[in-house]
């Protein structure tokens, strides 16, 4: 087999990021090997994401920059494949093809199993050639994870590993393009998820998140025809035996069900961190994003789940001056998260943003939060966190805590490492290697994104 290179740029959340494992995994299969420089690569492919503003902009500015790389590979008879993939391809589609011929392939996120055959098609037209791209902007999960199976020969061990076991999206917050570009919800089998667990366990990998739109809204074939929810899955996955670590992203509040509860509480393997959005504390602000769920309910989920696993941690979205959305409004979320502490649902992590309007979407027309507000706001908000997050981490310290080793660090004889609640932690040590090595560490620092520590002997 000849041997190919293939550059990858990834935009978004990690469910793009697993798709471009998934890609490079197929690609491998063909010969490809993954390259860190335009010039050098065979292909080069844009995984795109369509949630943050002018993204469609960002990706024809970046498709002009690899245009030059082209042309110039092409000019000295090398191949040079340009491939537009992720939520701007499926949003976007055929005027890709108008704005830049020059692209060669078109895939949308339910469809990058089609790439061999596309190349294939191109190879055996003309190859080199400006003939007409290969557009596959299907919305079949179903045949995409089936296809998408390997591994790729050149992959390099990894430690974690996402396992994507639902995509798509019912719910159409007002704000969100994802039911739009990622089309409905739909689980996949259990037994195709326990399969794809097993490759990556025998490949080294020891913590697995299990990734999702919706993946609490998990409701995939069960091994005996029953359907299961995440929480039956979770008791599933949790009997690999060198699989130690369980993770699962992104829930919706409304998703939690006694068996998700239940599975905190009684797998151990399933890390006591929970990234559980809400985005609001406001109860018109929340029935305006069509959130389907009220301060109360997201407050009483996260009674329900730390009751039955006190050690639980929360991460959260959180999004400031959508349309409509007035001072007292705001204060009501910040006012949620001081509840959070006092109810000891600890907000270790936050992602926190400004509303921006996404095309299609029902609150786009309404965008009327002056920017210097939301910037205010947005900039209270993350000092708010800020501090949060800080009590979180003062809590670790000197606390002993198992640490999963997951690379090299820059520094000579340093490692880096994730406790159960996804904080990084570094340590010095004269070992050959950490990576894989599941050690005990006493925590005897806190740095602004990590905590350090010392190895127990
Ligand atoms: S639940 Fe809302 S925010 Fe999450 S993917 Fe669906 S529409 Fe988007």
């Amino acid at each position: 087999m000849q041997q190919k290179q293939v550059y990858i740029k990834t935009y978004g959340c990690q469910m793009n990021v697993y798709d471009s494992e998934k890609m490079t995994d197929l690609l491998g299969t063909l010969g490809y090997r993954v390259c860190e420089h335009p010039s050098e690569a065979d292909m080069m492919i844009l995984n795109t994401c369509h949630i943050r503003e002018k993204a469609t902009e960002k990706v024809y500015s970046e498709l002009g920059r690899l245009r030059i790389v082209q042309q110039a590979r092409r000019n000295r008879g090398l191949e040079a494949f340009l491939v537009v993939a992720g939520c701007v391809a499926q949003a976007e589609g055929e005027v890709i093809l108008k704005r830049a011929p020059y692209v060669d392939f078109i895939l949308g996120p339910q469809s990058y199993q089609a790439l061999p055959e596309l190349l294939e098609k191109k190879r055996s037209n003309q190859i080199l050639s400006r003939s007409p791209a290969g557009v596959a902007l299907e919305f079949d999960a179903e045949d995409k994870f089936e296809k998408l199976t390997t591994i790729s020969p050149f992959q390099e061990s990894r430690v974690s590993a996402f396992l994507s076991i639902q995509e798509g999206c019912d719910k159409f917050c007002t704000f969100c393009c994802v039911p739009f570009t990622r089309g409905a919800e739909f689980s996949r089998s259990a037994q195709s998820i326990i399969e794809e667990a097993h490759t990556l366990v025998n490949a080294g990998v020891r913590d697995i998140t299990l990734l999702g739109q919706n993946v609490n809204a998990y409701h995939g074939l069960g091994l005996k025809g029953k359907e299961w929810s995440l929480g039956h899955l979770l008791q599933a996955l949790s009997d690999i035996p060198d699989l130690w670590r369980l993770r699962y992203t992104t829930s919706h509040p409304i998703n939690v069900d006694n068996a998700l509860i239940a599975a905190h509480r009684d797998l151990p393997k399933v890390m006591p961190f929970l990234h559980l959005p809400v985005q609001s504390g406001s109860d018109r602000i929340l029935k305006a994003m069509n959130r389907h769920h009220n301060r109360a309910y997201y407050l009483k989920t996260l009674a329900s789940l730390i009751e039955a696993q006190p050690n639980l941690a929360f991460s959260s979205d959180f999004i400031v001056g959508f349309p409509g959305e007035t001072d007292s409004d705001f204060e009501d979320t910040l006012s949620l998260i001081a509840e959070m502490n006092q109810m000891g649902a600890y907000l270790a992590q936050a992602f926190s943003f400004s509303y921006s309007p996404r095309p299609g979407t029902v609150a786009a027309p309404n965008d009327n939060v002056p920017p210097v507000i939301k910037a205010e706001r947005l900039q209270r908000l993350q000092e708010v966190i800020q501090v949060s997050q800080q009590q979180f981490n003062q809590r670790s310290l000197h606390a002993k805590m198992p640490v999963l080793f997951e690379k090299a660090g820059r520094h000579m004889h340093q490692w880096i490492g994730r406790t159960p609640h996804m904080q990084s932690v570094h340590v010095y040590s004269d070992a050959e290697s950490l990576v894989g090595q599941m050690r005990c560490v006493t925590i005897d620092g806190l740095g602004p994104n990590s905590l350090s520590g010392t190895l127990e002997t």
